[in-house]
């Protein structure tokens, strides 16, 4: 039997959530840029960037509009969904981060944790969403690793597992040690320069201190790795790396991460961070939904009755594009499907993925994929699209409560 099963151990369904201003379109550009979707070095500034391609976005300078990117990285399909960092948006927050599988928190190396990154985070917190910190603008000049890692823990209340130690502070700051392979990651001037070497001597010490930190928070936190920390009083890499991902994925600890996107640096190791520690669709817990009064559950299965839940829908040049997340079953270009919100059915035209300004006509999606469709008439953000043999609607967001900023 053909099964997809195995793709999608290799799909991560990524959004970036951030304050405004933390810098979520520089990374999110400058994911891209790596992962080779772009070529092109484009910045906030000039309106170039790639995600923000609604006009509107690019003369505000914030990302308004949730978009749904394509790229790979080390054999893994990340489909980056961009959620928006607006408080006025939050329905739109909400709906990206119901199709999530995993996400990167953005923090401002300086501000820290800031009252509105603490909405979207108890956000995801209520939709399951395992996540990283990356703690960005280290070159800025006031950046401090630790105060940030301190501001995570005590505004957010989660265990932060602080994987690098920076090399070089402020205008200085130039790369990372990676404590879990004990090596240095060292970026030049150039946007591609990126190297990894032996640990600098002068940050020896200091780096060996960290890294039994970062052993002693996991062996506590997880019995595995307490187990071989206790009869051998270290914790190896593979063990390491086992346990952060655990830990990542039952929400119990997060992986904390460096750098300065601006200046491309430490989007390498962020993405390394992303396949190694978020879940893939088939790792989450199969979806629910209702099937009259009957609770069903499926799960990422591309030969389980098909079930996709559209989350965005954009007017383009092309026609009317609906973002739809497959949760289970397959899709093909010309099935008849039923949107279980208006009770019609619906024909599936053109089936795309979206990679950054392009699109990649594809035959299929199965369980797992992140897709727009060309061509669907009357389906509405929030909808279940499903096979009429096996009407589901899927739960509504846990959470239709507006997010109300602090500040
Ligand atoms: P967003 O509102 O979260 O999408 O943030 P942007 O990516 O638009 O960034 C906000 C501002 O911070 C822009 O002027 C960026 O050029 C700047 N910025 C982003 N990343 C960095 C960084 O690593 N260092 C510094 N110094 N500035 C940055």
């Amino acid at each position: 039997m053909r099964t997809h099963l195995n793709t999608s151990t290799t799909v991560r369904n990524l959004g970036i959530l951030a304050h405004v201003d933390a810098g979520k379109t520089t990374v999110t550009e400058r994911i891209l840029y790596a992962t080779g979707t772009t070529h092109k070095r484009g910045e906030v500034h000039d309106g170039t960037t790639v995600t923000d391609y609604d006009p509107q976005e690019r003369d505000r300078g914030i990302t308004i509009f949730a978009a749904a990117v394509s790229c790979t990285w080390d054999g893994h399909h990340v489909n980056l969904i961009d959620t928006p960092g607006h408080v006025d948006f939050s329905d739109e927050v909400e709906r990206s981060l119901r199709v999530l599988d995993g996400a990167v928190a953005v923090f401002d190396a300086v501000a820290g944790v800031e009252p509105q990154s603490e909405s979207v985070w108890r956000q995801a917190d209520r939709h399951g969403v395992p996540r990283l910190v990356f703690v960005n603008k280290m070159d800025r000049v006031g950046a401090d690793l630790d105060r940030a890692v301190a501001s995570v823990q005590e505004r957010l209340h989660v265990a932060a597992l602080v994987v690098q130690l920076p090399i070089g502070q402020e205008d200085g700051f130039r790369g990372a040690v990676d404590l879990v392979q004990m090596r240095a990651l060292v970026w030049g001037d150039e946007p591609d320069s990126f190297a990894a070497g032996p640990v600098p001597d002068a940050l020896y010490e200091e780096a060996r201190g960290r890294r039994r930190m970062l052993e002693e928070r996991v062996a506590e936190l997880h019995p595995a790795a307490l187990e071989e920390y206790c009869a051998t009083s270290e914790l190896s890499a593979a063990t390491l790396t086992a346990a952060l991902r655990d830990l990542t994925r039952s929400g119990e600890g997060v992986v904390v991460l460096c750098g300065s996107a601006y200046r491309n640096r430490g989007v390498e190791p962020l993405l390394d961070a992303v396949v190694s520690y978020l879940p893939s669709p088939v790792d989450m817990p199969p979806v629910r939904g209702t099937r009259g009064a009957a609770v069903e559950e499926r799960a990422a299965d591309p030969a389980a009755p098909f079930a996709a839940l559209a989350f965005k829908v954009n007017a383009t040049a092309t026609g009317r594009m609906t973002c739809l997340r497959v949760y289970s079953g397959t899709m093909r270009k010309g099935d008849t499907v039923l949107d279980a919100g208006t009770g019609r059915t619906e024909r599936i035209g053109r089936i795309l993925r979206v990679q950054a300004d392009r699109h990649a006509e594809v035959d299929e999606a199965v369980a797992g994929d992140i897709v727009a469709v060309v061509g669907l008439k009357g389906t509405r953000a929030g909808s279940t699209l499903c096979s009429p043999q096996a009407p589901l609607v899927l739960e509504p967001p846990k959470s239709a409560a507006p997010v109300v900023s602090v500040a």
